[in-house]
């Protein structure tokens, strides 16, 4: 790990102590769901509906059994609902016929199911079976290019890319941590660059400083 990652993690760390998923859960399944509804959307907006959600279909037998159109009805409020309804209830019927009624534990089973790529995998393997793994999402991305931990122009480089130049134990919390960043100072219109605790070690405000020069 290059000194300037370290420096940036420490930093992160410090700033964000409670980093961690936002999405809230309390099984493997309901974090599926979860985060196969957060694509385009706010964890908050995600949050709002599985709050009452969850509880009246917590499982998925239960949730098996909603029809297309009141999941629809349910999930109106975020983006793509259609398509994400649609995909949640195949997602159900591939866990039955494919899985024995289990969210698989590996990328390959996981990123098979509708609605399901390489991020929601890596995210419901990262938090609900603890393996770890570095979720590539456009703050992901955004963040860690900017920096400078990554230099890439895709979500699979970038992903790559800082599985190299990080330790294994640190994959998953670094994952939050870029999130947590990117949400709240490294904003993708107009990041607060001079107030962030890593500007000093950032590509992308280097930039900045000697365009004003
Ligand atoms: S200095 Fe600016 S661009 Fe760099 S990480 Fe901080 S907020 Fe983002």
């Amino acid at each position: 790990m290059r000194a300037k990652t370290k420096r940036v993690l420490e930093e992160l760390k410090k700033e964000y102590p409670d980093a961690k998923c936002e999405l809230n859960y309390e099984t493997p399944f309901q974090l599926l769901v979860a985060t196969i509804m957060s694509a385009q959307t706010t964890d908050v907006k995600v949050n709002e509906i599985t709050d009452t959600l969850f509880v009246d279909y917590p499982d998925l037998e239960s949730f098996s059994q909603i029809s297309q159109e009141e999941l629809e009805n349910r999930i109106r409020t975020i983006g793509l609902y259609r398509n994400k309804a649609k995909n949640l209830l195949m997602m159900c019927k591939q866990l039955k016929e494919n899985f024995g009624g289990e969210v698989p534990q590996t990328m390959e089973g996981i990123s098979s199911l509708a609605g399901a790529g390489r991020k929601t995998a890596n995210v419901v393997l990262s938090n609900a079976f603890g393996v770890p793994s570095i979720a590539v999402d456009t703050h992901v991305f955004r963040v860690s290019n900017r920096i400078g931990l990554a230099n890439a122009d895709n979500v699979l480089d970038t992903e790559m890319q800082l599985q190299k130049e990080l330790p294994k134990k640190e994959w998953s919390l670094t994952h939050h941590l870029l999130i947590f960043h990117g949400r709240r100072c490294c904003v993708a219109r107009k990041p607060k660059c001079s107030l962030c605790v890593i500007n000093k070690d950032c590509n992308y405000y280097k930039e900045i400083l000697k365009s004003e020069k």
